[in-house]
């Protein structure tokens, strides 16, 4: 691939198709990002910003705007009394979907927004043209002499087919990419569902303001666990007062319980799959998790809950593609496509970011497409068991999560005698 330039198509308009597409274009290829919602924002999530994200936006990011809450350097476990009972020193640094994706989208197509307000100045000549579509859903993919034909429909009407050279699938963890090429891997429920939500910290009490402040705080309970941790507010601000509180609880449904059933049978009685969006949250469904909260958790993070506007749930799910490489080095699955980790990890930006800075050094000619499979799954693989162990300890406690620490421990020392070997 390294010195052609090449047509790209990336399904999927979200962080991973947007991390894609500021490479390849600064690499001067022509990029076409197809994206089936009418519009995309406001995702109201928080997102940690680890080592593969950071160097990201080093290297690639020409808005030069600070963009992530340096949290206080420890993470904090609260009891019910809301006493500190462990500490452990991290130095985490939190950001939002929405703080990343309008910087990518100034990056990206100079999409001018509240966050970004100006674009960034950058060197055009060496870029690719550059288009980013929303409503535009990929509904079919064919291979044949070196070409990906792709077919799309437009949500107002009409769609078509069109070539590319190269194809990032970048359609998030229900991928229908994933399902045309592997139609029997499944994207599993696992257990428990994750209540999400934030609260602007001004309306904060200042004893609860005192015991948070900026860093990461958890607190577990029979049958859940939830953190607790600080994000940037309205317009990507960090000025404290308007900065937000995000919240992440996760609680164990047997799947098809009544109260599965409950949770996620919206306003218009429409059942959802895997999420209820902001907004889409019955009252009273959302009267008793606060009633819950305020009986379960430690006073700061129930007023959390309980002063939250727009909650949204989304259950936990594990999926994961056994190969990213596709029709010869010409389609490759990304992110969530690839694999969705558990939340607990906090590294699926970061696994979309790795995928990107290793396309890089593919398209620089510097590694092999071979050399990035190996690279991306062995990330994916080693961060999901992590996930899949954090999540079952800390929602099941011990016996259930002595089999995935097994292949956990399994999985690292097959990396570390392959490292050896070589
Ligand atoms: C509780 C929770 C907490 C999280 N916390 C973190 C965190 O701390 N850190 C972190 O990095 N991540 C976190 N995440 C994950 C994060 O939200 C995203 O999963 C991640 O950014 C990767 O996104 P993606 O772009 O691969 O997929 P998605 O965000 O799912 O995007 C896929 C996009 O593809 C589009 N699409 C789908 N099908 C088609 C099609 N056929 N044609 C065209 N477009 C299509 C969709 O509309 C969507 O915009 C968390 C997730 C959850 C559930």
């Amino acid at each position: 691939m390294a010195g052609k330039k090449l047509d790209v198509v990336i399904v999927g308009g979200s962080l991973t198709g947007l991390l894609h597409g500021v490479v390849l274009k600064r690499l001067g290829h022509n990029v076409r990002i197809l994206e089936r919602s009418t519009s995309l924002n406001d995702q109201g999530a928080g997102i940690l910003a680890r080592e593969h994200l950071q160097n990201f936006f080093s290297k690639h990011d020409l808005c030069n705007l600070p963009f992530y809450v340096q949290a206080d350097p420890r993470i904090q476990f609260l009891n019910k009394e809301a006493e500190i009972i462990k500490v452990w020193k991290a130095q985490l640094r939190m950001t939002s979907w929405d703080n990343v994706y309008y910087r990518l989208r100034a990056n990206f197509d100079g999409f001018e927004s509240d966050y970004v307000k100006e674009r960034p100045l950058e060197d055009k000549s060496r870029n690719g043209n550059v288009s980013y579509e929303y409503g535009c859903t990929v509904t079919d993919l064919k291979y044949s002499d070196g070409l990906v034909t792709l077919t799309f429909e437009r949500s107002g009407g009409g769609g078509g087919t069109l070539h590319a050279d190269l194809v990032i699938a970048a359609d998030g963890a229900g991928s229908s990419i994933r399902r045309m090429l592997y139609p029997n891997v499944e994207r599993k429920y696992v257990g428990y569902a994750a209540w999400r939500g934030t609260t602007v910290e001004s309306e904060m009490s200042d004893q609860a303001k005192t015991r948070l402040t900026t860093c990461c705080n958890y607190f577990n309970h029979k049958d859940g666990h939830m953190l607790l941790y600080t994000i940037p507010g309205k317009n990507g601000s960090l000025q404290p007062g308007e900065r937000l509180l995000n919240f992440v609880w996760y609680c164990n449904y047997a799947e098809d319980s009544p109260e599965y059933v409950d949770l996620l049978t919206d306003t218009d009685g429409h059942k959802h799959r895997i999420t209820i969006p902001m907004g889409k949250m019955r009252p009273e469904v959302w009267s008793a998790q606060k009633d819950y909260a305020k009986s379960l958790l430690p006073a700061p993070f129930s007023e959390v809950v309980v002063k939250t506007r727009q909650p949204f749930v989304q259950c936990i799910t594990d999926v994961s593609a056994p190969k990213a490489v596709h029709f010869e080095g010409k389609l490759l699955l990304t992110g969530d496509a690839l694999c969705s980790f558990r939340p607990h990890v906090g590294a699926s930006t970061n696994q979309a970011a790795l995928n990107a800075l290793q396309l890089e050094r593919v398209m620089k000619g510097e590694i092999t497409l071979v050399e990035w499979e190996n690279v991306c799954l062995q990330y994916a693989e080693l961060t999901s068991l992590t996930g899949v162990t954090l999540g079952r300890w800390n929602q099941y406690g011990l016996w259930k999560t002595l089999s995935s620490a097994f292949w956990l421990a399994k999985a690292y020392l097959v990396m570390y005698i392959t490292k050896l070997w070589r």
